[in-house]
């Protein structure tokens, strides 16, 4: 894998209510820019050029590279955000070119998920890992796959979304199938489950402190979910023998709860091997692994 670089780079951060930029050096965000995202299409890409040149007037040497982390399905290589859900606006849009010419210098673009397993490649959990599945639990179910050191985007760009994979809870989810993983396993959707378990809504982190309290209502929403997360991630790992899922987003801080229902299935479903051959970590860059991937997208 590529040592990262050491120059000065810029990480911008797409997302439906806010651009988040960095200033990123050596896995350090040293400076931070968020403005609230236009949704418009020409001064969605005025907010970011000209939070780029504020962020770039502000630091002590000339930034080395620009890349950005989209929420939706990209063409990594095009530049295009293909499919954003929540920035519709941007749909088949060639996001990296039209902001590129507004800073007279090239800008790379990848999915936000792809962008924070980069991230985690670089300088995260997953720096020197061959293989490692990055997945980020937030208001869907999103990833991205790193394979012998390199972002693998397939054909389509769509490699790595492993919300839609398919488990046993049956339940409808947004795209039109069943079953799929973020329909029971992302952060809104425990929060969904939960309030109807309950009776009442909670935070993801109060739900947490039911759980941790003994709450067996509580316990039962992550262990459903962490079952279901087993189940796909075995299904994973049958097919790549990947070892290693870091996770990220706002479901990350209760993975202690879905880990040992997760990995009872995978030490069940993943033929010659054990729960013991797996890790399931939270990954080392927190909110800023998209941030910080896309700085290194370049
Ligand atoms: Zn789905």
């Amino acid at each position: 894998m590529n040592a990262p670089s050491a120059g000065l780079c810029c990480g911008i951060d797409l997302g439906g209510t806010a651009i988040k930029l960095g200033l990123v050096q050596d896995g350090q965000v040293l400076a931070r820019k968020q403005v609230e995202t236009p949704h418009e299409l020409h001064a969605c890409l005025e907010a970011m050029a000209s939070a780029v040149q504020e962020l770039a007037a502000e630091a002590s040497a000339p930034l080395q590279a620009i890349g950005m982390a989209v929420p939706g399905v990209a063409d990594a290589d095009a530049g295009v955000l293909l499919e954003a859900p929540n920035l519709s606006f941007l749909n088949q849009q060639p996001v990296a070119k039209l902001l590129a010419e507004r800073l007279g210098r090239p800008v790379a673009l990848d999915n936000d998920g792809n962008a924070a397993a980069w991230g985690e490649a670089m300088v995260g959990a997953g720096q020197g890992v061959e293989d490692f599945l990055m997945v980020t639990l937030g208001t869907g179910v999103g990833g991205g796959l790193i394979l012998g050191g390199a972002m693998h985007h397939g054909i389509g760009g769509m490699a790595g979304e492993f919300g839609h994979m398919t488990t046993s809870h049956g339940r409808p989810c947004g795209c039109g199938n069943t079953g799929c993983l973020e329909a029971i396993a992302s952060a809104r959707a425990m929060e969904t489950l939960a309030a109807q378990a309950l009776g009442k809504s909670l935070p993801l982190a109060a739900l947490a402190e039911e759980a941790r309290q003994g709450n067996a209502d509580a316990r039962a929403v992550f262990q459903t979910a962490g079952r279901c997360l087993g189940e796909a991630l075995s299904e994973v790992a049958l097919l790549l023998d990947i070892r290693l899922f870091l996770f990220g987003g706002g479901g990350a801080p209760v993975l202690e709860f879905l880990r040992p229902a997760a990995l009872e299935v995978l030490d069940r479903r993943s033929f010659g091997r054990t729960a013991a051959d797996f890790q399931l970590l939270p990954g080392k860059l927190g909110n800023d692994a998209g941030l910080i991937g896309a700085a290194y997208l370049a």
